[in-house]
């Protein structure tokens, strides 16, 4: 199998909710976000002869992807109450609110979601929390197609 793999970050504040510790209060990360996507054999197109799929163009979705999550606060859905997301809005505070807890595990899964929404041939997705700590997400793209349904994927 054939891999390529493109690397972006992003700063963007979180909280855990009911998480017993440090996490639990409101703190920034720089997320790191490696996508790897892959295939059997390589392209015969003429333009993309002899690659798996344009670098370019996984970088560009990887940006846009991480651009769009950049310096934002990301809230659990139903984590805070009405009255203190209406007070930051009102401040000019921009929040982005996901139904997941905001985890690396979560944020891996979402962004594998974005780039398989995109027909990205993607195989995996991996965020650094921290320089140290890192959660991944797999799946295959292939099976998926295979199956002939986009939301099909294991
Ligand atoms: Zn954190």
């Amino acid at each position: 199998m054939y891999t390529i793999t493109a690397e972006e970050s992003f700063d963007s504040a979180h909280f855990l909710k009911g998480y017993d510790g440090k996490c639990a209060n409101i703190h920034g990360h720089r997320w790191r976000v490696l996508v790897t996507a892959g295939a059997e054999e390589l392209s015969a197109g003429a333009q993309t002869r002899g690659m798996i799929m344009d670098f370019g163009d996984l970088k560009k979705a990887l940006r846009e992807e991480t651009e769009a999550l950049d310096h934002l606060f990301i809230v659990e859905k139903d984590s805070l109450r009405r009255e203190t997301k209406d007070a930051l809005s009102e401040e000019g505070f921009r929040i982005f609110e996901v139904d997941f807890r905001p985890t690396a595990e979560n944020f891996s899964k979402y962004f594998f979601d974005r780039f398989y929404e995109r027909d990205i041939p993607v195989l995996e997705v991996t965020v650094f929390e921290t320089p140290n700590n890192r959660a991944s997400y797999s799946g295959d793209f292939r099976t998926a197609q295979a199956q002939g349904g986009r939301h099909d994927r294991i």
